[in-house]
């Protein structure tokens, strides 16, 4: 049998260092075994799917070095790679499980489900899909399908007993099947769910292993019906130990900054950070903590991954950044690494504009310049003081601020300007005062460089990430403050016009 493993990222968001992770130990066990690594979009949920983040997907991993051997970029055997690509396929093999009698069609609408949901916990049961749609005579389900009333496809699961499977690191994991709900396998628009998309594809394109986040691990059970529903053979599971924060939460952007291309602009090398992730729950034999991937490869074996949830620090990263620029760079390469992050033509010819009227000398340039090319700004919570803002509006305005940003698909200096000049009035803020604590947010001071150009420059992410530093400098959002904020925020943005960003 010929090794094949995967990964499956979706493309909703910014390129995730959990992706990256669970890459990387997906293309070492391949390579090891002398198999393939093949890299599928799941891009089915059509809403907060975009080309744009699968774009940034495929670079950031290209950019660390991890090479897959079948993809949408590159085509194979088994494509196309890309879910949105493959919807016919999956509605058939929907129609073959309703056939067989291991899927059924279910009519119920949302609002019925709720109050399904509603009554079993005032019985103080837990939520679940009760198999209405299973009482349905087969005249009935027809006479529907021919009236066109909208339906979905749901998968048959067990009532009672418990399912067992196996776990390549964890050995036999058991889950009652009272705890599985009846899957949606195909929506009412027709769209596949993640669970059959995700069996039909690992079955037609011959995965033997599924190497994942350990957050999938109560999927399995429903993919399990599936493979023996369609009478397949199961690839072998492995569920890899999530990232954790340094306080041991689940890896999370609110905490710590999960993109990519953050540690990119950083100026992080991707060697360093590909070794860094290598660490995460695996070591070296000799526990030699700097190592490429080449030596990663050769010496990797799955079994020997631990199960604690691995850390990620950005302390650590820095350390063995550091080591990795000053032991394996000389003065050449130095440049060269430094003129590719930064300091280099194309960059140089974006900063001018921002400061040229106002240059006297060149030596003006590196300290009206510094914050477009360093990390976080060293601010403190003192530079936050305004006459006009207490404390809790500036934390407002971050906070609100860093959620307009979050949703942005287009980063340009005119969407920028408009959806938080569209807040200021929101907020009933002039857009200067708005704007004070995110120049000290995002430039280091109250006074900087036109703010909307440099945003530009420095990219989302570290914008993103200084905004967030920002807000825990400026004193942190309690969860009770944030769902508090958060209800005003909605309020605000319920009264947003058509042409707003969010929702193009
Ligand atoms: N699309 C899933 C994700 O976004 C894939 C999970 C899996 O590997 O099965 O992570």
């Amino acid at each position: 049998m010929t090794v094949r493993t995967r990964i499956a990222p979706s493309p909703t968001g910014d390129p995730h260092v959990g992706t990256a992770y669970v890459a990387l130990f997906n293309l070492c066990f391949a390579r090891q075994k002398g198999g393939e690594f093949i890299l599928r979009i799941e891009d089915t949920d059509r809403m907060r799917s975009t080309p744009e983040s699968e774009k940034m997907i495929l670079d950031s991993l290209r950019w660390l070095g991890l090479d897959w051997d079948e993809g949408p970029d590159r085509g194979g055997p088994c494509g196309p790679y890309r879910q949105s690509e493959r919807m016919t396929v999956y509605q058939d093999y929907a129609r073959e499980l309703v056939e067989k009698g291991h899927a059924f069609y279910c009519f119920a609408t949302a609002e019925e489900l709720d109050q399904m949901r509603r009554e079993q916990m005032a019985r103080g049961e837990t939520p679940r899909y009760d198999g209405r749609g299973l009482a349905l005579s087969q005249e009935e389900v027809r006479a529907r399908l021919e009236a066109g009333v909208p339906h979905v496809v749901r998968m048959k699961v067990p009532e009672d007993g418990v399912c067992r499977f196996e776990d390549m690191l964890r050995g036999t994991i058991e889950i009652p099947w009272s705890q599985v709900d009846m899957q949606v396998l195909l929506k009412a628009d027709g769209m596949p769910t993640y669970h059959l998309a995700n069996v039909v594809d690992d079955h037609l394109m011959k995965i033997s292993h599924v190497i994942r986040g350990e957050e999938w691990i109560n999927s399995a059970p429903k993919h399990l019906l599936l493979y023996q529903y369609f009478g397949w053979q199961m690839p072998e599971l492995c569920h890899l130990p999530l990232l954790r924060n340094p306080d041991k939460s689940k890896l999370s952007k609110r905490k710590n900054p999960t993109s990519i291309n953050f540690y990119r602009d950083m100026g992080y090398l991707p060697e360093a950070l590909i070794n860094y992730l290598g660490r995460m729950g695996w070591s070296m034999p000799d526990e030699e903590e700097k190592f490429t991937l080449d030596q990663m490869l050769a010496h990797f074996d799955i079994n020997d991954v631990h199960l604690g949830g691995p850390v990620f620090d950005r302390e650590k990263l820095d350390w063995l950044n550091g080591r990795w620029i000053r032991e394996e760079l000389d003065e050449e390469q130095f440049a060269d690494r430094v003129a590719a992050w930064a300091l280099n033509r194309d960059n140089l010819v974006r900063i001018i504009p921002l400061i040229k009227e106002r240059v006297e000398k060149f030596s003006d340039i590196a300290p009206m310049t510094g914050f477009l090319l360093s990390g976080l700004p060293a601010i403190q919570p003192a530079d936050f003081v305004h006459k006009k803002l207490d404390e809790e509006t500036v934390r407002r305005i971050l906070q609100f601020a860093n959620w307009r940003l979050d949703g942005l698909r287009h980063w340009n200096r005119d969407v920028l300007y408009m959806e938080l000049n569209q807040i200021a009035e929101e907020m009933h803020l002039k857009l200067k005062e708005f704007l004070f604590p995110l120049f000290v947010a995002i430039a280091g001071a109250p006074t900087a460089p036109p703010l909307f150009d440099a945003m530009v420059i420095l990219g989302p992410d570290m914008v993103r990430a200084r905004v967030r530093h920002a807000l825990e400098v400026a004193g942190g959002v309690s969860k009770k403050q944030l769902k508090k904020l958060q209800k005003e925020y909605d309020e605000i943005s319920r009264s947003r016009g058509e042409h707003s960003e969010e929702k193009s």
